[in-house]
């Protein structure tokens, strides 16, 4: 089976690991505060705080920003649960917007149109690896004093206008789950230039406290004060360690996702049935995921059947995402259903994610379109 996305560990990655196993430091050590200060270089901000997943860390971002009962973030209903679950354990209310029809990302005219008195931010998910329309974004946050928060769990190493995601919104939130571009197991970090953001994330991630343990020993106290509610979300120092040495790999994951991006590219330009999503562009684009859309309706097939026979033979095809506001839980908790997002709506039932990871060579690729047009040519002669 190729799947539609895998982790690459090496030697190195195991033996910094094993190296961290064999030191004072399981959590709360020099790793962390290595990886956050190598992860908060490479996006090009002051800080960066590491925290247990990418949810921790969207989570920890709604904390730092002051969300709270009531308060409304804007979201693309195009996105993982996450980004619309860490705003309802603040009890917050996610507002979903609908997508443009292109790209999949945030449309900033529906962001204008779904403001409220009660609206503090924007949430903004750069969807398969593609930096939204930030110069839009912000246009509208300082015209109606929102904050931007970007979740780019799939955009680590993506660039808008020459500028690294990370640095552009006020927050960033990345995540190193194995399918992601570099991982540590479970994982996820925010990215930001401002002190106050980020001595709540500290805070936040650690039980509410002032000081960590580590903090403690060196100063020989015991003394600390729960300010706030937090969580224990802390990150272990092994898991710092992968983080570290995989961040070393990140310029050639991204080269080998953009390589296989062009191949995929190459062999659907003259496929009239699928279409791959639009890059912008002042964009550097990161692939976390390849996407297509599917013309189903004049192929005559269903892409249940199409979906089925691929994963058949080998291929690791998946769909990213059903839109959020269709799922259950969102429809009885805020009342949302079809037709809020109609662009989404009607993107999710065209497309689908291709295999798109570092490791995979030019035999798994060739393999992937020589099935896929196989497959779409035995549908058409039906
Ligand atoms: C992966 C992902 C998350 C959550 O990250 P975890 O590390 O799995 O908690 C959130 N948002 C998006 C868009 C993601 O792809």
């Amino acid at each position: 089976m190729i799947p539609y996305g895998r982790q690459y560990i090496d030697k190195s990655d195991i033996e910094a690991v094993v190296e961290v196993l064999q030191s004072d430091w399981l959590t709360t050590g020099p790793k962390v505060k290595e990886f956050e200060e190598s992860v908060a270089e490479y996006v090009g901000v002051k800080s960066a705080v590491a925290v247990s997943s990418g949810t921790a860390a969207l989570h920890s971002a709604m904390y730092a920003i002051g969300i709270g009962p009531g308060d409304e973030v804007l979201i693309p209903s195009m996105t993982f649960a996450a980004t619309a679950n860490c705003i309802v354990f603040q009890g917050g209310v996610p507002v979903f917007v609908d997508v443009e029809a292109d790209t999949l990302l945030i449309d900033p005219v529906e962001v204008e149109r779904k403001i409220t008195d009660r609206t503090k931010a924007i949430l903004a998910v750069d969807y398969a690896g593609q930096p939204c329309d930030y110069d839009r974004l912000q246009e509208i946050a300082d015209r109606r004093n929102l904050a931007i928060v970007t979740d780019g769990c799939h955009s680590l190493g993506a660039e808008y206008n020459g500028r690294k995601v990370g640095g552009i919104a006020d927050m960033t939130v990345f995540s190193f789950h194995p399918v992601k571009h570099i991982t540590t197991g479970e994982g996820g970090m925010v990215t930001t230039d401002n002190p106050e953001y980020e001595k709540r994330l500290r805070i936040f991630r650690n039980h509410g406290m002032t000081s960590d343990f580590r903090q403690r020993e060196e100063r020989g106290t015991w003394y600390y004060e729960i300010v706030d509610l937090g969580y224990n979300y802390r990150i272990t120092d092994f898991q710092c360690a992968l983080g570290l040495s995989q961040l070393q790999k990140l310029p050639d994951f991204l080269k080998r996702r953009r390589n296989l991006s062009e191949q995929y590219e190459e062999a659907f330009s003259s496929v009239r049935e699928i279409n791959p999503l639009d890059v912008k562009h002042n964009v550097n684009h990161a692939y976390h995921l390849y996407v297509i859309r599917v013309d189903f309706e004049s192929l005559g097939c269903e892409r249940a059947d199409i979906f089925q026979r691929l994963r058949e033979k080998g291929i690791g095809v998946n769909v990213h995402y059903i839109p959020l506001h269709l799922h259950s839980f969102y429809q009885k908790r805020f009342g949302t259903g079809r037709g809020l997002c109609p662009v989404a709506e009607e993107a999710y039932e065209a497309i689908m994610s291709l295999p798109m990871y570092p490791g995979m060579n030019d035999e798994d690729s060739n393999e992937v379109v020589t099935v896929l047009l196989g497959i779409l040519e035995e549908s058409r002669c039906r």
